[in-house]
């Protein structure tokens, strides 16, 4: 019923040749991809055109980052209209991510101008991955539930119920991103359940089941499978392990 994702976002890695190098080597081998999950790459904005024009790529595509403004005097800043602008025609460009842990924490962005970024990316009719997640501190001291209820209730619950539902939520703890700890499947599994019992609240059931949420935080081949089993864990925002062809197909194929 909810779409099953599997995105991998590359951050600030691979130059031009090694980004065709990757799409050559992972078309060569679609036919070992035995999922039927939406498969997601999310480049560096750079790439984005090379992504778009390769032959035979039908892997849907996203940016990692959009201004919250229009336009206008924002130097070196992407918005979400010259995003939507870009592949108008051939629409692989889908999505952006939103409030990746390394935004909020290296460039100080806060619930409030995430809440901008979401806006102006559903007004130009592209999906926002929103990113939610707790620091170690905030598990140690048990306030994570109520951490990652502000970065839901302020970033996204302004918006109308069909808005809501152009969204998919990405929950990683910020303790397991790049860290190669990962959270158990029960502690992933109660805060995806949380988080969805949120939106019920809010928007009604159907609503909520009908939102992916995805699992983020050094998810590997080792852990897809169990992670993906738990009835609501919709997928995976992967970091590291989406950069090699190799394991990035093992944790789609973790379904
Ligand atoms: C991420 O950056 O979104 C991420 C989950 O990274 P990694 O898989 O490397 O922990």
């Amino acid at each position: 019923m909810r779409k099953k994702i599997v995105a991998g976002n590359w951050k600030m890695n691979l130059l031009d040749e090694e980004v065709i190098n990757f799409i050559v080597d992972f078309n060569s081998r679609k036919n070992e991809i035995e999922s039927d999950s939406e498969i997601i790459i999310l480049p560096a904005s750079i790439y984005l055109d090379t992504m778009i024009s390769m032959p035979d790529w039908d892997i849907k595509i996203g940016a990692q980052n959009c201004s919250q403004f229009n336009n206008g005097a924002y130097t070196g800043e992407i918005s979400a209209a010259m995003l939507r602008d870009f592949d108008y025609d051939s629409e692989n460009l889908h999505y952006c991510l939103v409030g990746h842990s390394e935004r909020r924490e290296y460039f100080n962005e806060q619930n409030d101008v995430l809440a901008e970024k979401v806006n102006r990316l559903i007004e130009n009719g592209l999906k926002p991955i929103y990113c939610c997640g707790e620091e170690l501190q905030h598990r140690e001291s048990e306030s994570h539930f109520d951490w990652v209820q502000a970065q839901i209730e302020e970033g996204l619950f302004h918006l109308k119920e069909e808005e809501l539902k152009q969204v998919v939520i990405a929950y990683e703890p910020v303790w397991a991103i790049g860290t190669g700890k990962t959270a158990t499947s029960n502690q992933a599994q109660e805060m995806h359940a949380f988080i969805r019992s949120l939106i019920a609240k809010k928007y009604g059931d159907s609503t909520a089941n009908s939102i992916s949420i995805l699992y983020g935080g050094s998810c590997k081949p080792e852990n897809a499978s169990e992670l993906f089993d738990q009835p609501d864990i919709d997928g995976g925002l992967i970091g590291g392990a989406s950069l090699k062809v190799d394991s990035f197909i093992q944790i789609i194929n973790s379904f």
